[in-house]
């Protein structure tokens, strides 16, 4: 029997003009995920993509999981499932459903079958073709009962150019554009919980990330750091490979706790992030910044603050979990990987001064006369000498 898993995509078959395009990134995409797991091809038809094997390759349960895995990760693919193929003609369609079938059939109770004939010549109508695997399959599972409304599962049997295909129920998979479709930004990455998901959330728009992480060491770990690498490898599997920055603010930590009023400091700091990410940004042909802020999480996540930390930059600061409540970003972080490697409890470059009194309203020229205590241009810089690149690669399909 020949296996193959069926993708189907959403957003992209609105694309007019500019569909074959993104089909292409996808399927390239994909072609690139599967090529560590074993011979795959990738086939676009009828506004779906084939992951079938090659000829004279079989792979194992493992490996076919891990592609199902793969399709089900990919960002541009709505739905996906695995399909037998049988020949066209409807003795082969019974018999290879009722053996392909039997498991999921022996755990439900009821069922319907839809039939979609996209090859309009083949002989029987769609309705005919249920109405058949139907009554085939209820002698044989005699327990079953047809449900057209609300069936325990549906049975599906597409009838294309190349053969008919077999499955039973479809998963939802991680919708979305193909990753590189929307340009490249630069994610803002602590050990928290939010900015993994913010960084999510742009990739499964198109967006290519780069990643940048700031660290005081020693007044943060390397822990600190492995958590970070960790939460961007997750990440990855998403999103694609990653180049993480690593930017010491050791430095400018020390000089704003000796020189400027402590109620700033947090607001200071966050500038200088900005404003040496935004620079990362420019030479790396990044168009975008990415946080993970969330409107009033914390004294520096207001309106104001906001505002005050945004005038560093001249690109879009892009915060997709502005309008998140924080159980709403915990649920994403959960079902993307990475909310248990987020809680480990390591500390972040800005829980290292914390202010008593942060200011929770800051007005811009207040922020910039504090700001004139230090040699921000100089401490920028030499941050930015400290850079280390990490490349991040994923491991696609565990
Ligand atoms: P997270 O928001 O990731 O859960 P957090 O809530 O502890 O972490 P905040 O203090 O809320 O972090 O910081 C807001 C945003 O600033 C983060 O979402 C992240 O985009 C950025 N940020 C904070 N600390 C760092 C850091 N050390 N390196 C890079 N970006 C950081
Ligand atoms: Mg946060």
């Amino acid at each position: 029997m020949r296996e193959i898993i069926l993708c189907k995509y959403g957003e992209i078959a609105l694309k007019g003009a500019n569909r074959s395009s993104f089909e292409a990134l996808l399927c390239r995409e994909l072609k690139f995920r599967l090529s560590g797991i074993g011979k795959f091809s990738v086939i676009r038809s009828q506004s779906t993509i084939r992951i079938e094997p090659k000829e004279g390759w079989e792979p194992d349960a493992d490996a076919f999981d891990a592609a199902y895995n793969v399709a089900s990760h990919t960002f541009g693919i709505i739905a996906v499932c695995r399909c037998a193929a049988a020949e066209k003609n409807m003795d082969s369609i019974s018999a290879l459903s009722v053996g392909y079938l039997a498991q999921t059939m022996q755990s439900v109770k009821t069922f319907k079958v839809e039939t979609k004939r996209a090859d309009k010549r083949f002989p029987l109508h769609s309705g005919d073709v249920s109405a058949e695997l139907g009554a085939v399959l209820l002698e044989h599972f005699p327990h079953l009962r047809v449900n057209v409304r609300e069936p325990d599962v549906v049975v599906k049997c597409e009838i294309r150019e190349d053969a008919a295909y077999i499955s039973a129920g479809q998963v939802h998979a991680a919708g979305g554009m193909p990753v590189g479709s929307n340009g490249k930004g630069l994610l803002l990455l602590s050990g928290g919980i939010d900015s993994p998901v913010a960084g999510w959330m742009m990739a499964k728009r198109g967006v290519k990330l780069e990643a940048v992480y700031f660290e005081a060491f020693p007044y943060t770990s390397m822990q600190a750091r492995e958590k970070v690498i960790e939460l961007a490898r997750i990440v990855s599997g998403w999103a694609g490979s990653i180049k993480l920055h690593v930017v010491s603010l050791t430095k400018i930590e020390e000089e704003l706790s000796h020189n400027c009023c402590e109620d700033y400091f947090t607001l200071l700091l966050r500038r200088f992030m900005m404003h040496i990410a935004g620079k990362i940004a420019k030479r790396t042909d990044c168009e975008a910044l990415i946080t993970g802020e969330s409107m009033g999480q914390v004294a520096s996540q207001t309106m104001q603050a906001l505002g005050v930390t945004d005038s560093t930059v001249d690109m879009p600061v892009f915060r997709p979990c502005i309008g998140l409540d924080k159980e709403e970003i915990i649920i994403t972080a959960r079902r993307i990987g990475t909310f248990e490697t987020s809680i480990l409890p390591y500390e972040d470059c800005c829980t290292v001064f914390t202010p008593k009194h942060p200011k929770t309203r800051p007005e811009l020229d207040k922020v910039i006369a504090e700001e004139k205590k230090v040699d921000f241009d100089a401490l920028a810089d030499e941050a930015l000498n400290s850079e280390e690149i990490i490349n991040i690669r994923p491991i696609f399909g565990k």
